[in-house]
């Protein structure tokens, strides 16, 4: 077979020689390529990596590599053991595999590639189970093979990544797993430059406290901009750590409030009717949380419906949609205005949940009008773009369990990490 000349021009290495290519299984399912030592060569310590003379051989190992078309590829090789001066009798060290690995380093990177592309079940069925019929282990250990890819693929990305020149960070939290488990999440939001840089544990001061530490003193004093909610926990951290950098309250988690205040209200009303013998708001939950872009046909007719009546939750409704309005202003006068009128209108409502809602916002008025000044600065909608995704990727990622996988799923789907040059030729 002509596979070596492949090999030697894609990947090269000067001490070994692609020496045999065969067939592993009756089948014709996997190839093993075999690979030996150039000759003269001398064997590299893997502790210290000065080389030195041979030992002995061990027994042949297999890695797994890339496949080709839809066969199993293998690397075979009997691993040398180093006569080094320094070490002792120790393993040479091997360029496509560290360590103990069973997998080369080009197909760790090409799982790491396809778990972005396919979601984490996919690529282990699909990469993993499906040759698994043919021979190996058990499909539990295939799954850990390729999620130790994208662990490696996270791990060698973080170290590597750029983080200089970020002006704007956004915070968010988010639930993981059903129940209350929180992580905080911190995106960059600059104008045209979004990822996700941090995850943390829980979503208390400590949390965020850790997040600047990492970030460093430099990085936070370059800071102009930091998005987050009103989480109090949060915007003490934020005020004691990076006192420089402007804070905005963003249109998302204003809206999150929205949605929680109409809920208490249309769950009240809904019983009080109910109780009276009227449905009215039966399964209307949806509809008045939902962006007006996003109802289908039948759903805007209903919501017609709904609006004819004269019920506190479509008070509620309506007054949400107006405060739409103020991102339509377009000096900081007419912003100010708009923001008092809706704030005075919301507190003769005389609807508790609204009425505590304007105070709230009133109190945070100023985190508000920053948005207007950061306009342009920062990439609109980052923090809800960002957290939809996060929800994605989460909820994809849960069929693996495991401490840390959520963690290293959404690293590697949202933080941009950089790969190495060569980590492309295969995939
Ligand atoms: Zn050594």
């Amino acid at each position: 077979m002509q596979l070596q000349v492949i090999l030697n021009a894609l990947d090269r290495h000067g001490s070994f020689v692609y020496e045999k290519v065969r067939w592993r299984d009756d089948l014709k399912r996997q190839l093993d390529i075999v690979v030996r030592p150039r000759r003269g060569s001398r064997p590299i310590c893997s502790v210290c990596g000065e080389r030195g003379g041979t030992h002995d051989h061990l027994a042949e190992r297999r890695f797994q590599h890339v496949p080709l078309w839809s066969l199993a590829v293998w690397l075979v090789y009997a691993p040398r053991r180093v006569n080094c001066a320094t070490c002792g009798v120790r393993v040479e060290r091997l360029p496509w595999a560290r360590g103990k690995e069973r997998t080369t380093r080009h197909f760790q990177w090409f799982l790491a590639s396809w778990a972005r592309r396919l979601s984490w079940q996919e690529t282990a069925q699909h990469f993993g189970t499906s040759w698994n019929t043919v021979s190996l282990g058990a499909p539990a250990y295939q799954g850990g093979r390729w999620l130790e890819s994208v662990k490696m693929a996270v791990v060698w990305g973080l170290r590597h990544r750029d983080s200089t020149g970020i002006q704007a960070i956004g915070i968010d939290e988010v639930a993981t797993r059903k129940g209350h488990r929180y992580v905080t999440l911190v995106y960059q939001i600059d104008a045209g430059a979004r990822r996700l840089l941090w995850i943390g544990e829980d979503r208390t001061k400590a949390t965020l406290e850790r997040f600047f530490r990492i970030f460093g003193k430099h990085r936070t004093s370059q800071l102009k901009y930091i998005c987050s909610d009103m989480w109090r926990a949060y915007l003490t951290v934020v005020a004691q750590q990076a006192s420089a950098a402007i804070d905005i309250l963003d249109r998302f988690h204003i809206f999150k409030m929205f949605n929680k205040a109409i809920d208490q209200v249309r769950a009240q009303e809904a019983r009080q009717l109910k109780a009276r013998g009227r449905e009215t708001l039966k399964h209307s939950r949806w509809l008045l949380l939902k962006r007006r872009g996003n109802l289908k046909r039948r759903e805007v007719l209903r919501l017609k419906e709904l609006l004819a009546h004269n019920l506190k939750t479509v008070k509620c409704y309506l007054m949400k949609e107006d405060f739409q309005r103020m991102w339509m202003c377009t000096s900081s006068w007419q912003i100010t205005r708009f923001f008092n009128e809706w704030v005075d209108r919301a507190r003769r409502s005389r609807i508790e949940p609204m009425k505590k809602l304007a105070r709230t916002l009133e109190d945070h008025a100023e985190l508000i009008f920053n948005w207007f000044e950061a306009k342009g600065a920062i990439s609109s909608g980052a923090v809800e773009g960002m957290n939809l995704k996060v929800k994605l990727t989460t909820r994809r990622s849960l069929g693996f369990r495991g401490r840390n996988t959520v963690k290293y799923s959404l690293y590697h789907n949202l933080g941009r990490l950089p790969e190495p040059n060569d980590a492309h030729r295969f995939a």
